[in-house]
C-alpha cells in the first residue's frame, strides 16, 4: 500500500472508531521486540500499528474522548476472561482456542484477549 493510501485509510478508520466509541482500550505492544522474537521479520514492525494508534489518540482527544493503553506486560492472551486463571500454555501462538482448566470456560484466543484488554483498560480508566 502506498503511503498516501495508508495515511488516508488510517484517518478514515480512526474517525469511524472515534465516532463509535467513547473510550478505546488497546494493548501497548512492543512491536520491535515482538517481530524479533517471533521471526515475523519486518511485517509486524512495518504495518503501521504505532502510527495508527497515534492517529487514533489524536482523533479521540480532539473530541474529549480517551485512549487507554494496557501495560505491555499485561498477559492479555494468557488470562481467562471469566475467572482470571493464568494459562501459560497460551504463550504458544498456535493455541487458537482453549478451555480454562479452572472454570471450564471455552475461549477463542483473540476474543478472550480483547475482553481482557477491555476490562483492564476500563479498570485503568476508572481508577
Ligand atoms: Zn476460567
Amino acid at each position: 500500500m502506498k503511503f498516501n493510501a495508508k495515511w488516508q485509510s488510517f484517518a478514515q478508520q480512526s474517525r469511524q472508531i472515534t465516532n463509535a466509541y467513547d473510550c478505546l482500550c488497546i494493548e501497548d505492544l512492543n512491536m520491535k521486540a515482538m517481530s524479533q522474537s517471533m521471526n515475523f521479520g519486518k511485517s509486524v514492525a512495518d504495518n503501521g500499528w504505532g502510527m495508527f494508534t497515534t492517529f487514533l489518540q489524536y482523533k479521540l482527544e480532539e473530541v474529549g474522548k480517551q485512549i487507554v493503553r494496557t501495560d505491555k506486560f499485561f498477559a492479555s492472551s494468557q488470562l481467562c476472561s471469566v475467572c482470571g486463571y493464568q494459562n501459560p500454555d497460551t504463550k504458544n501462538l498456535s493455541v487458537r482456542e482453549w478451555s480454562c482448566p479452572y472454570c471450564q470456560a471455552h475461549h477463542n484466543r483473540d476474543i478472550n484477549a480483547a475482553v481482557n484488554i477491555r476490562n483492564e483498560g476500563m479498570r485503568i480508566a476508572l481508577a
